[in-house]
Formats: structure tokens, sequence, C-alpha cells
């Protein structure tokens, strides 16, 4: 941790620039220094990975304070942004609502990859992923079934023998069509319709997946879902999307993460929200009562005297942040239950107790009743 940049001088920020700003200079050094881009160059992966934690903390209003205060001390420990971050796909699985599925451009006609040469990338894929809160406070691997183009085990995604460079496009997989028009020249890329933007033909073509090199199949895949997602997050498994034509490299697998409604607790970020019946005997003389929590039953003791509506805090019975770095809370809201269907000896109990009250508490009701009114 010794020497660290400043996160601001890190994004070539001021100090006074809105969260807009910050993150229009993160996607910049993020696509700069992506891995993707610089294989195998550590400078550039120190980059990223500074620039991915300069971003988390600078994005976020109570951490970007902190920070301000207390420079990287106000920090560490906490939120410290890519610091709990174990590779790079746990990076865009926090980053990744930024960007969306698309963040690299690569998305159709899996053309991307092709600055590399060699037949073109697999297109990426994209599901949706419910998860419950349960799944939230602890992480959760969920088995998914999808269909998607494999390497053709045949011909081990070489769709045959024989393999030529498309003539027509020159391996390129795209012919340029120039025409003169009244404004100028134009010029018109297309997919090369010779070798249907491979770039290759194959002489000797493997029966079973026609020369594709791939074939579309089932396959069940486990997804590690971490702690702390969020509605809208997005999960990046690299190569797990379509295999590429003739040994092309395969696409990622973009999981959107979708929240299922909880039919107890209403989620706030990391807070729960949740509400109880309690009789009011209870709220009067205090007691403890049972209460749900994302892992289970406990007790919560209502002090004698509580009012209705009061909201009750369980620190730590909240969800975790994506970075595990804290846990939010439960809030729990005491809503008084009035009792319906009394027996004659609860109305009998009850009529006596009106009785002592207006012998041991004239004056208070009276204020209540004011109160009320004004
Ligand atoms: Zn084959
Ligand atoms: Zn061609």
């Amino acid at each position: 941790m010794a020497n660290k940049r400043d996160y601001y001088e890190v994004l070539g920020v001021t100090k006074e620039a809105d969260v807009a700003a910050i993150k229009a200079s993160y996607k910049k050094l993020a696509i700069k220094y992506h891995p993707d881009k610089n294989p195998g160059d550590k400078a550039a992966e120190e980059n990223f990975k500074e620039a991915a934690e300069a971003y988390g903390i600078l994005s976020d209003a109570d951490k970007r304070a902190r920070y301000d205060r207390f420079g990287h001390a106000g920090v560490q420990g906490g939120g410290g942004g890519a610091e709990g971050f174990s590779n790079f796909e746990d990076i865009f699985s926090a980053f990744g609502d930024i960007f969306g599925g698309d963040f690299f451009g690569r998305q159709g006609g899996g053309r991307g990859g092709r600055g590399r040469g060699g037949p073109p990338r697999g297109q990426d894929l994209q599901i949706a992923l419910t998860v419950t809160l349960t799944d939230v406070a602890n992480g959760v691997t969920k088995k998914v079934k999808l269909k998607r183009f494999n390497k053709c085990a045949t011909c081990s995604g070489q769709g045959g023998t024989g393999k030529q460079t498309c003539n027509v496009c020159a391996g390129q997989g795209q012919v340029r069509q120039v025409q003169s028009s009244f404004f100028g020249q134009i010029v018109n890329v297309t997919t090369c319709p010779e070798c249907q933007g491979i770039g290759s033909l194959i002489k000797s073509k493997c029966a079973d997946c026609h020369g594709m090199g791939r074939r579309q199949e089932e396959v069940t895949l486990s997804i590690d879902v971490p702690p702390g997602v969020e509605e809208s997050n997005y999960l990046t498994l690299r190569s797990e999307g379509h295999a590429g034509p003739q040994g092309g490299p395969s696409g990622d697998l973009i999981v959107a993460i979708k929240e299922a409604e909880d039919e107890t607790f209403e989620r706030r970020g990391v807070d729960l929200y949740m509400q109880v019946e309690v009789p009011y005997t209870t709220v009067a003389l205090g007691g403890d009562i049972r209460v749900k929590t994302i892992e289970g039953e406990v007790d919560l003791k209502v002090p004698a005297g509580t009012q209705s509506e009061k909201l009750m805090r369980l620190r730590n019975k909240g969800l975790p942040d994506i970075n595990g770095s804290q846990r939010g809370s439960q809030y729990v809201k005491i809503h008084v239950h009035t009792p319906e269907n009394l027996s004659a000896r609860e109305i009998e109990a009850l009529k006596e107790l009106e009785r002592v009250q207006e012998k041991d508490h004239p004056k208070s009701f009276f204020q209540k009743a004011k109160t009320f009114f004004t």
C-alpha cells in the first residue's frame, strides 16, 4: 500500500469532478489498460487495477467523502475498490453494470477479435439469472442450461481439412466496395459472401458441422454468483459464450442478475426492511418477539412503551456489499396489532384496565388527545 497514487491523479480528474466525469475517465482507462488489449503487460495490468480501485472509491459518495477527508487511510480495508478483487472477472462483476454487455463492442457478428488474425471470435451470449435475497446474502452457485455453439468434437473445431485462405477477401472476412456518388466515394464494407466472414475455406468439410467447426449444443454450466450482487449487475464469464467458427476464440457469457421479489423483505442497498405485527400488550409491557432474518429467526427485544410504526435496527443482519467489506442492517417496523374477536374475559380485563388508566394517568390521556387534534 506504500506510495499509493492520489485517486484523482490516477483517473486524471479534478477534485471537483462529478460522477459522470469520473465514470467517463475510468471507462477510457479501463479500455486502454484492459488485459485483453495488453496481454502479458504487467504495467498495464497494474494501471488497470489502480484505475478500478480509484473508480471504486471516487464513484461512491460516502467513500469519496472519507477519502477527501482522510486520504487513503480513510478507505483502506473498507471499500478499497479493487483491493478485494481476486481477478479481473470480479472487477467486471462489480463494475459490469456501468458497461453493460458490450463493453468492448464485441457484440454481434463476432468480428471484434479479428485484429489478431485468424478466424473470428464467437458471439457473446447473454442470459438473465434470478437470485433470491438469501442467494445475495451468501453467494450461490447456480446451474443453468443453455444452447450455444460448441467446438465441433469431430474436427476439433477446424471444420475439416484443407483449410485455405479465402481469395475473395484475402482472409479478411470482409469485402470493401467503393462506389462513386454525387457526394464523393462511398466505401461499403460487407461480409465476404464467399467465406461468410470466416476468412478461410475448407476443402474437405467435416460432415458433423458442415465445415463450420462448431455445433449448437445444450450445455449445463455452473455459475458462481458472489454475495452482494444487485439487480442489473453483470457477471462476465470469459469464453463461455459461442465458440467461434473454424477454431475462432469463444465469446463471453454475460449474466445479467435479476432479483426475485421477496415476500418478507424489501431491499434498499445493503439494508433490509420488514414489518412485524406485535400484540399491544408486548409493546406496552415490553418483551421479546421472534423476527425472521435472512439467516433464520432471532429474538428482538421490544422495550416497554414502544410506539406503533417504530423502526428497530438489527445491525449486521442486512446484506453484504459486493466488496465483502461491510454488511447492512435489518430494519424492523413494529406494527401494533389491535385485537379482534375478544373473549368475554378479555373484554372484562380491558374494561378494568381502562378504569385503572383513567385513575392513574388522567393527564397523559388528555394530552395525547390534544396533540392529536392540533
Ligand atoms: Zn466438425
Ligand atoms: Zn472470404
